[in-house]
């Protein structure tokens, strides 16, 4: 062989190898699982947090996250999921803002073999939907309601009669039903005794729901009872099962001349420790609020889908409460916090959820 047709072809044999290794580049980077994470909202900084702590725990695992907010529009989050099923997730992590939307997505979803994580809201009439990671949802109103009972006295054997209103989440939100029927498992005996009096007489969640959750619709419903049925009478407390809910109720109750050293703030309850609510609890506003560490969530989400995509068992906690109107989802629910003045630094500021700045 001559000496050129040597050269020749060991360049072949490198120019090849390049090739070859070219060609293998690609089929390790298909072996990254593609997460799509679909939160709600980002008017409330929970969903940011969960966001963030979820595309943290994914890729701390190997995954890659594909993280989009859904802006409160039904019709946007839909798209949004066809579009991560699309670009080929394997995994579908959502906080739907309407649970009882997702049957279409989720079939083609179910069609491509994606795997469905409910987060924190059930996803209610489809079979897709392989697990629920969540909160303890009724507990979370169990906590609201003995927070009103223990800021009124009432457990301390104070008979009243106080007056109260009552403010329930979003009706197309299951988890909006568990924190109102957890809160009056406790409540309604009290109202039944007369110790509590609910002056509007507006009680279930067909008269007392919050569509979506918005504030400004807790606020001038306030604004309306406050006008209605408190011109003579004082509210003692107001059930809220939102921080966001319970600022717009503030607002309302200030603007009749409430949390002054004449008339000083009702009880007022909350959940998901947010920056505002805590300001307002440390200026001796609202009560109380409830905590439940997204960054837990977070993560226990991230292990549960690991879990499932190496066939491993997946940590359930639940298999019998969350039960979507087509199957009983297994869930995993972490346990919520009640929060006061007394514990939000500990809670809150001590683990990092909130920097002490922020409370400044
Ligand atoms: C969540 C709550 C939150 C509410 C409003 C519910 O589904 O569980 O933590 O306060 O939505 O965003």
């Amino acid at each position: 062989m001559s000496k050129s047709i040597l050269y020749k072809l060991v360049a072949l044999v490198i120019l090849l190898s390049f090739v070859l290794a070219a060609c293998g580049a690609p089929a390790a980077e298909s072996d990254v699982k593609m997460v799509g994470i679909s939160m709600p909202t980002k008017t409330s900084t929970r969903w940011i947090s969960d966001g963030e702590s979820m595309v943290k725990a994914f890729e701390a695992l190997g995954y890659q996250a594909d993280l989009q907010f859904a802006d409160n529009d039904i019709q946007n989050q839909l798209s949004q999921i066809e579009n991560m099923v699309t670009k080929g997730a394997d995994v579908l992590v959502i906080a739907a803002v309407d649970g009882s939307t997702m049957s279409d997505v989720l079939q083609k979803a179910s069609d491509a073999g994606v795997l469905v994580i409910s987060y924190d809201r059930l996803i209610t009439k489809t079979e897709n939907v392989d697990y629920y990671a969540t909160f303890d949802n009724f507990g979370v109103g169990v906590i609201q309601g003995t927070q009103l009972l223990t800021g009124l006295g009432v457990l301390d054997g104070a008979t009243g009669p106080f007056n109260i209103e009552l403010f329930g989440g979003s009706p197309d939100d299951t988890n909006a039903f568990y924190f109102y029927d957890g809160a009056m498992s406790v409540i309604q005996p009290y109202i039944d005794s007369g110790v509590l009096v609910v002056q509007s007489g507006q009680m279930g969640m067909d008269k007392v729901g919050t569509l979506r959750w918005l504030a400004a619709t807790a606020q001038s419903r306030m604004d309306n009872l406050l006008s209605a049925f408190y011109t003579d009478e004082k509210i003692d407390g107001v059930l809220s099962p939102y921080d966001g809910l319970s600022i717009g109720i503030l607002s309302s109750l200030k603007g009749v001349g409430y949390c002054t050293p004449e008339l000083k703030c009702p009880v007022v309850t909350g959940q998901d420790a947010e920056v505002a609510s805590i300001k307002s609890m440390i200026a001796g506003e609202q009560t109380y609020t409830v905590f439940k560490d997204t960054r837990v969530l977070a993560a226990q989400t991230a292990k549960m889908v690991d879990q499932a995509l190496k066939g491993e068992t997946v940590e359930i906690n639940d298999t019998e409460t969350y039960d979507n109107e087509v199957k009983i989802v297994p869930s995993y629910l972490l346990i919520p916090i009640s929060i006061d003045i007394s514990n939000y630094e500990k809670e809150l500021v001590d683990s990092g959820y909130i920097s002490a700045d922020d409370l400044k």
